[in-house]
C-alpha cells in the first residue's frame, strides 16, 4: 500500500483479502488460538515465532487495523490500546521508568497534563513542562541528563496551539530522545508529524479517527526512525536483554523499525492490559474508511463558523489556527497547508451568563464532553469541566467565563451558523 495516496490507504489499507476471503475486515471475536503442540505455542511465549496466543497481548483485528494506521502515518509498526489515554501511556512508559524526565509541551489534552504531572510522577517519573512557542533555547534549558522523550501534541486540546514540530524534533535529537507527538486532531489525512521528524505518534482513536463517537479508542505508530542502539545507555529496556523473554534484546532481535512496537506490546500489554477490543477496532476502521472524507468538511465547517464568531459582536475573540488573525496562521499552514481540525473555541462577552443562554439556546450543536464527531457538540468550560472555580480563578488558569469550545460537525454549514446565530440572539 505504500505506493497508495493517503485516500486509497483510507479505504483499503492493513488488510488484502485472499480469494474467497471477506472482503470487509473479519473480527476474530476470540481470546484465544489453538495450537498443535506445546513446542509450537512456546515458541510464541519466547518471541522466537510470531502468531497469535491470546487476545490480551495480540488480536487479528486490531493488528489489521494498527497496520492501516501504521500506512497512514507512513510509520514502521503500530499497536491499538484501549484508549487515547493508554496509548501515551504506554508510549513514554516504554521508555521511562522510575528516576527517567520527560520534558512535555505545557499546551496538552488535560487528561494527559494529568497523566505526566501526576499519575506518571507517583511513578518516580518527572516531568518539565515548556511553552509550545518556547524557543530554542528555552527548550534547551529544560533537558536533564535522565531526559527520554519530548513529548507534545500537533494542535492541542483544547487550546489550538499549534506544535513547531521541526524545532522540537531538533531539539529532542540534540539530546539523543524521541520526540512523541499525539496527532489526534489533525489525523494523518491532515499532518503526519513523522515526515517532519516526530520519532513515535499517538492518537486518541476516540475521536476523528472513529469520528462517530462510536468507540473509545487509541494507537502509537512508530516511525521506525530513531536509533536506539546508538542510544542504548537511555535505553536499557530496549538495548539490554529482557529476563522477563529467556534474555531477548529487542533493539537487536527486532531492529529499529518493530522494536519500540514490540516491546510495548510483548511486556506492556502483557501486564497492563490495555487492549482495544476487536469489536471496537472493526468499528474503528469504519471510521477510517471515510476519514479522508470527512476531514475537510470538519475543517470547512470549523473555518466557516470560526469566520462568522469573528463578525459577531456579543464575541469578544476566536481561536482558530485557520483564520489569519490567530498567532498561529503560518505555522498551521505549513504543517497543516489542507486544514487542521472542526474544534473552534470562542469568548462571549457577558461571561457565565451569556454562555449559559447561548447554549441553552442551540438546537443543532449538543452540550457535551467530546469533540470530534459527526455531530457538532460543544462545552463551557466555566460551568462543566472547570465549574468549581470562581471568575478569578478562571482568569488566572487562561479560561475566560464565557469560553466556549465548539466541535463543529458534518451538517451543512448554512444550518449550524443559522443556528448559532440564533442562539447568540438570545444573549
Ligand atoms: C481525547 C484525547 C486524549 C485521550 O483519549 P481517550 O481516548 O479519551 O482516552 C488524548 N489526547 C488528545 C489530544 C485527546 O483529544
Amino acid at each position: 500500500m505504500s505506493n497508495y495516496k493517503i485516500n486509497t490507504k483510507c479505504v483499503q489499507g492493513g488488510y488484502t483479502p485472499g480469494n474467497g476471503e471477506p472482503r470487509q475486515i473479519p473480527i476474530v471475536q476470540s481470546t484465544t488460538f489453538k495450537y498443535a503442540t506445546s513446542e509450537d505455542m512456546g515458541k510464541l511465549f519466547d518471541l522466537e515465532a510470531s502468531g497469535y496466543f491470546y487476545s490480551r497481548l495480540q488480536n487479528p483485528t486490531c493488528d489489521m487495523v494498527a497496520a492501516k494506521i501504521a500506512e497512514l502515518e507512513g510509520g514502521s509498526a503500530a499497536m491499538l490500546t484501549g484508549s487515547g489515554q493508554a496509548a501515551n501511556f504506554f508510549a513514554l512508559f516504554n521508555i521511562c521508568e522510575a528516576g527517567s524526565h520527560i520534558v512535555s509541551s505545557s499546551s496538552i489534552y488535560g487528561g494527559t497534563f494529568n497523566l505526566l504531572g501526576v499519575t506518571m510522577a507517583k511513578m518516580g517519573i518527572e516531568v518539565t513542562f515548556v511553552a509550545p512557542d518556547a524557543s530554542e533555547e528555552e527548550l534547551n534549558a529544560a533537558f536533564r541528563d535522565n531526559t527520554r522523550a519530548m513529548f507534545g501534541e500537533t494542535i492541542a486540546n483544547p487550546a489550538l496551539t499549534v506544535l513547531d514540530i521541526e524545532k522540537f524534533a531538533k531539539v529532542a535529537h540534540a539530546h539523543g530522545v524521541p520526540l512523541i507527538v499525539d496527532n489526534t486532531f489533525p489525523t494523518p489525512v491532515n499532518c503526519r508529524p513523522i515526515e517532519w521528524g516526530a520519532d513515535i505518534v499517538t492518537h486518541s482513536t476516540t475521536k476523528y479517527m472513529d469520528g462517530h463517537g462510536a468507540a473509545v479508542g487509541g494507537a502509537i505508530v512508530d516511525s521506525g526512525n530513531f536509533d536506539w542502539m546508538a542510544h542504548a545507555d537511555k535505553y536499557p529496556g530496549l538495548c539490554t536483554p529482557d529476563e522477563s523473554y529467556h534474555g531477548i534484546t529487542y533493539a537487536e532481535k527486532f531492529g529499529q523499525k518493530a522494536a519500540f512496537i514490540t516491546k510495548a506490546t510483548s511486556q506492556l500489554m502483557r501486564d497492563l492490559g490495555c487492549v482495544q477490543s476487536p469489536q471496537s477496532a472493526f468499528i474503528l476502521n469504519l471510521g477510517l474508511e471515510s476519514l479522508h472524507v470527512r476531514m475537510p468538511r470538519h475543517v470547512e465547517n470549523g473555518l466557516a463558523v470560526a469566520k462568522f464568531l469573528e463578525q459577531q459582536e456579543q464575541v469578544v475573540s476566536v481561536n482558530y489556527p485557520g483564520l489569519e488573525s490567530s498567532p498561529y496562521y503560518e505555522i498551521a499552514k505549513k504543517y497543516m497547508p489542507n486544514g487542521g481540525c472542526g474544534v473552534v473555541s470562542f469568548e462571549l462577552a457577558g461571561g457565565r451568563a451569556a454562555a449559559e443562554s447561548f447554549m441553552k439556546h442551540l438546537k443543532l450543536a449538543a452540550i457535551e464532553t467530546h469533540v470530534a464527531d459527526a455531530r457538532t457538540c460543544c462545552l463551557n468550560p466555566a460551568t462543566s469541566t472547570h465549574r468549581q472555580m470562581s471568575e478569578e480563578q478562571l482568569a488566572a488558569a487562561g479560561i475566560p467565563a464565557g469560553m466556549i469550545r465548539m466541535s463543529l460537525g458534518l451538517e451543512d454549514k448554512e444550518d449550524l451558523i443559522a443556528d448559532i446565530k440564533q442562539a447568540l440572539a438570545t444573549i
